[in-house]
């Protein structure tokens, strides 16, 4: 995948400013919106606002601030949706064989209903 930070990404245009998002939650280093195309009832997007292309490249070049930043806000958000009882699946795809669309690192966040198996069983 390719690790040069294209500005242009869907995501950094949120974090400018430049098209709407449905907020979430935001704090210095961290902004959450609803995703687009909701694979579940609630389908939370939660990014760095750092220009990070895919987690590859946030976990080796975050600074200990945003990433701490990071994995806690992705804790506050979820507690915050009242997903703790419920349950609630966190994922984040890297690259081609995951199937990432927008290289700007996220993590998904999934609740609201029985979620089936981690991943399709292999044939
Ligand atoms: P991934 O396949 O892990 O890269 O996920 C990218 C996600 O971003 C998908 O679930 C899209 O539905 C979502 N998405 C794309 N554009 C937007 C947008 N403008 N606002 C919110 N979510 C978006």
């Amino acid at each position: 995948m390719d690790m040069v930070y294209n500005v242009e990404n869907v995501f950094a245009k949120i974090i400018r400013g430049d098209i709407p998002c449905e907020k979430v939650y935001e704090d210095e280093f961290t902004l959450a919106f609803h995703d687009i195309n909701p694979r579940a009832p609630v389908h939370v997007v939660v990014i760095p606002k750092g220009s990070y292309v895919s987690f590859a490249d946030f976990s080796a070049n975050g600074s200990p601030e945003e990433i701490y930043n990071f994995f806690q806000s992705v804790g506050k958000i979820a507690e915050e949706l009242n997903l703790l009882k419920g349950g609630y699946r966190i994922l984040a795809n890297h690259g081609q064989h995951a199937g990432q669309e927008v290289p700007h690192f996220h993590m998904h966040i999934f609740a609201g209903r029985h979620l089936g198996p981690m991943l399709v069983p292999v044939e």
